[in-house]
């Protein structure tokens, strides 16, 4: 049966990595709410103009714009199942979510928590890479099971050589700091949307310790999915 997901962890955690890794094992869809606001910037539309500011300052995109997009990608997914990442970001949005599987018939079967101490969150944000073909292809220039590969003097994607960028909003401290106080809040930010699902029941609750290798913190979910 397809398995539906919620993967939380604050920016720099792995989180990207280990859904990545997530949906491959149960064929589902990642559905990463920066990766679909990024790929409305990159395509210059109405949604993506409006969503730009918020971002390059690392604050919240309205949820009258981010709601419903998330929720209609979603719905797309309902036969697949889906890993979603990046949303909910708040209480606001864990009670849009709830109400809206619930309208939709939709269970959540996993909630797994990467937990990791701000400080070594932030170390970890400036040495992401994007690679310009796959938002799957995770690279990091201080982890070596992820580490971007050089090729003509540059470094590029260490699964299919693709270009590497830097987010402008992974370089800036200000834009870094915003999003981790949204992430650490917990009476309306993203930890009461992970208490909100945690308290929930229903599906299980996978924790794991951010702060092991990659491998292990795999290893560690892996255990507990079914
Ligand atoms: P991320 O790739 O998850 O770090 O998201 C990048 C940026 O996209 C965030 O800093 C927000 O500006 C915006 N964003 C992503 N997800 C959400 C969300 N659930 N609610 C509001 N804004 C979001």
């Amino acid at each position: 049966m397809a398995k539906n997901i919620l993967a939380f962890g604050p920016n720099g955690s792995g989180k990207g990595t280990q859904g990545a890794i997530v949906k491959e094992k149960y064929g589902i869809d990642h559905i990463e709410s920066g990766a679909i606001f990024r790929e409305h910037i990159k395509g210059g539309t109405e949604l993506g103009m409006k969503a730009k500011e918020f971002i390059d300052k690392g604050d919240l995109v309205p949820d009258e714009i981010t709601i419903p997009m998330v929720l209609e990608t979603l719905g797309k997914s309902k036969e697949k199942g889906w890993l979603l990442d990046g949303f909910p970001r708040s209480k606001a949005q864990a009670e849009a979510l709830d109400k809206s599987l619930t309208e939709a018939g939709m269970n959540l079967d996993y909630v797994i928590e990467i937990v990791l101490d701000r400080g070594i969150a932030a170390e970890r944000i400036m040495g992401r890479r994007l690679c310009a073909n796959d938002n799957n292809h995770p690279n990091h220039i201080a982890f070596d099971a992820i580490k971007p590969v050089e090729k003509d003097g540059k470094l590029v994607c260490r699964v299919c050589g693709g270009e590497l960028s830097v987010r402008a909003d992974d370089q800036d401290t200000d834009a870094i700091n915003k999003r981790h106080d949204i992430y650490y809040d917990t009476d309306t930010g993203t930890m009461a949307a992970v208490n909100y699902f945690k308290n929930a029941g229903g599906a299980k609750v996978i924790s794991v310790d951010g702060s092991l290798g990659i491998k292990e913190v795999t290893e560690a979910i892996m255990k507990e999915l079914a």
